[in-house]
C-alpha cells in the first residue's frame, strides 16, 4: 500500500471536470483518503514546486498553480505513485496516451490539469506539505 498526492489543477477545476478526474482514480483502485480545494498563494506554490525554481517556466507555473481553486487530495492504493502517474499520462497532453487525464482534459504542456507526486519519498513530503496525519483517512 503507498500514498501520493494528486492536484486537480485550476484548468481542470475551472472545466468543471472534478468528478470525472476523481472518478479516473477510483475507478483503477485508488481511494482518497483526504481531500480539499484551496486557492494557492503565489509563496506556497512556489515552495510546493521549488525544485523548479531555476527553470525558465517557474514564474509561468506559480503564476498558472495560483489562478484559480485547486483539490489537492492523498490517494492510497497499490503502487499508488505509479499507478496515478499512469493515469495522468505525459506531462505534455500532445504527448501523453489516449485514455489519460492529461490526453482526455488537458490544453497544453502548463495547463495540464493535474500534478502527481513522481516518487514515494516525494509523495511523502507533498502530502504532509498539505495534510496534518490527522486529516488523512
Ligand atoms: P509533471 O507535472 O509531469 O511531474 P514536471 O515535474 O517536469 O512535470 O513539471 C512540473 C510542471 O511544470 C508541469 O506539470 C507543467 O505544468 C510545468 N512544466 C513543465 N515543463 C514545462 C515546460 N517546458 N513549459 C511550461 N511548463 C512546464
Ligand atoms: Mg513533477
Amino acid at each position: 500500500m503507498e500514498r501520493t498526492l494528486s492536484i486537480i489543477k485550476p484548468d481542470a477545476v475551472k472545466k468543471n471536470v472534478i468528478g470525472k478526474i476523481i472518478d479516473r482514480f477510483e475507478s483503477n483502485g485508488l481511494k482518497i483518503v483526504a481531500i480539499k480545494k484551496l486557492l494557492l498563494d503565489r509563496a506556497s506554490a512556489g515552495e510546493f514546486y521549488a525544485i523548479h525554481k531555476e527553470r525558465p517556466f517557474f514564474k509561468d507555473l506559480v503564476d498558472f498553480m495560483t489562478s484559480g481553486a485547486v483539490v489537492v487530495m492523498v490517494l492510497e492504493g497499490e503502487n499508488a505513485v505509479k499507478k496515478n502517474r499512469e493515469l495522468m499520462g505525459d506531462t505534455d497532453p500532445k504527448k501523453a496516451q489516449a485514455g489519460t487525464i492529461r490526453a482526455d482534459f488537458a490544453e497544453s504542456i502548463d495547463a495540464n490539469a493535474v500534478h502527481g507526486s513522481d516518487s514515494l519519498e516525494n509523495a511523502k513530503n507533498e502530502i504532509s506539505f498539505f495534510f496534518a496525519q490527522t486529516e488523512i483517512k
